[in-house]
C-alpha cells in the first residue's frame, strides 16, 4: 500500500509556481495577486483565509485581504466585488464562503467576472468545465486532478465512484474524472445519501472518491481489495495531547481501509494541501491570461 502523500505533491507544485513567479519578477513583469473577502468571523473561514495568504506569501504572489464585519448589506458586498472586478492591479479573488444567512451566495458570486473568478464557482466556469472547455476548476476538485497525475494513478477504463454530491466537491470532481481527459478519463458513478446499497457501489470502484463529512464511514469491507481512495473529508476531533487542541480525521476509517486498498491519502496531508494548490494555480493562470484573453 502506498500513502499519497498530498502535502508532498503540494510542496512540488508550489516550488515551481515560485521559479515561474521569479521568471515573471525578472522580466520585470507584474507578480499575480490573489484577493480575498472576509465577511463576518467564522472561525474555518478565518483559518483557510489565513492559509491562503502564507500559500500566497511563499510563493511570491502578492496577497490581499478585505474583512467586513457579520452585519456587512448585500449592495455593499457587491459593490465590494465591483470595485475588484475593475482593479487592474487583482488578477483572481474568491469571496470566502460561507456567508452570512443574509447574503445570497448565488448573487454574489454571479456578481464576479468569471475571468477573475478563481474560486471556478461561477456559473460560466462551472459550464465551461461541463463542456471540457478552458475555465477555472473549484481548488479542491482541480487539487485532487493534480494528485491524481502526480502519482500516477491511471484513470482510462477504471471504474470511479464519488460518494457525495455536493456542488463544491462530489459533483464538479464527478464530472472531471468523467471527460475525455489524458488524466481523468473514468466511467464514474456518483452515489450521495438516497443510493441504494452505497456498500456496494463503493466496493465495485478501481477509484474510491469520498466527501460525504462523515467522519470515518468507509470502512474496510466498503472498499475492494487494491483499490485507490481519495479521502476528501475533514473533522477536527478535541485532543488535548496536541498543540493545537485538536486532531484531524477524515471519512474514511485510514487504519482498516489502508490495508486492503493500493493507494490511499491521508487525511491530514492528503487532498488538504492540494486545494491551496489549486487556488494557488487558478491564480497564477489568470495572471497570465491563459484562460480568458
Ligand atoms: P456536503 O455538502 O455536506 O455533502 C455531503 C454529501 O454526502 C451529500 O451529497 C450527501 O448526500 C452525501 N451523504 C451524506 N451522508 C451520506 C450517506 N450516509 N450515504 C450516502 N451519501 C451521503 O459536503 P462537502 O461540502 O462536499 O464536504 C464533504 C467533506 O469534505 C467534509 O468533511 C468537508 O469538511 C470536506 N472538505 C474538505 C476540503 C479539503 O480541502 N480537504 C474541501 C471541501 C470539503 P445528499 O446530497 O443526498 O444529501
Amino acid at each position: 500500500m502506498k500513502i499519497i502523500d498530498g502535502k508532498k505533491i503540494a510542496e512540488d507544485i508550489r516550488t515551481e509556481i515560485a521559479k515561474e513567479v521569479r521568471k515573471m519578477i525578472d522580466a520585470g513583469q507584474r507578480v499575480p495577486h490573489l484577493a480575498a473577502v472576509l465577511v463576518g468571523d467564522d472561525p474555518a473561514s478565518q483559518t483557510y483565509v489565513a492559509n491562503k495568504e502564507r500559500a500566497c506569501k511563499e510563493v511570491g504572489f502578492i496577497s490581499s485581504v478585505y474583512r467586513y464585519p457579520e452585519t456587512m448589506r448585500e449592495k455593499d458586498l457587491l459593490d465590494v466585488v465591483e470595485f475588484l472586478n475593475n482593479d487592474e492591479e487583482v488578477d483572481g479573488f474568491i469571496v470566502q464562503l460561507p456567508l452570512p444567512k443574509h447574503l445570497s451566495p448565488e448573487k454574489i458570486i454571479r456578481a464576479i467576472k468569471p475571468e477573475k473568478d478563481v474560486d471556478g464557482f461561477h456559473p460560466v466556469n462551472i459550464g465551461n468545465m461541463v463542456l471540457n472547455l478552458p475555465g477555472f476548476i473549484s481548488a479542491t476538485p482541480y487539487g485532487i486532478l493534480q494528485m491524481i497525475k502526480h502519482a500516477g494513478i491511471e484513470t482510462e477504463g477504471k471504474h470511479c465512484v464519488v460518494a457525495g454530491r455536493s456542488n463544491i466537491v462530489g459533483t464538479p470532481v464527478s464530472i472531471l474524472l468523467s471527460r475525455n481527459n489524458k488524466d481523468a478519463n473514468c466511467t464514474v458513478t456518483l452515489c450521495h445519501s438516497k443510493t441504494k446499497d452505497l456498500k456496494a457501489m463503493c466496493a465495485s470502484a478501481d477509484i474510491l472518491i469520498v466527501a460525504m463529512g462523515k467522519m470515518e464511514f468507509i470502512k474496510a469491507d466498503m472498499v475492494k481489495e487494491g483499490a485507490v481512495v481519495i479521502d476528501v473529508g475533514m473533522h477536527r476531533i478535541e485532543d488535548a495531547g496536541t498543540k493545537s487542541g485538536f486532531r484531524l480525521k477524515g471519512d474514511v476509517a485510514f487504519d482498516e481501509v489502508s490495508k486492503k486498498c493500493s493507494m490511499i491519502t491521508p487525511v491530514p496531508g492528503g487532498v488538504g494541501p492540494m486545494t491551496i494548490v489549486g487556488l494557488l494555480m487558478n491564480t497564477m493562470k489568470a495572471a497570465k491570461k491563459e484562460v480568458y484573453e
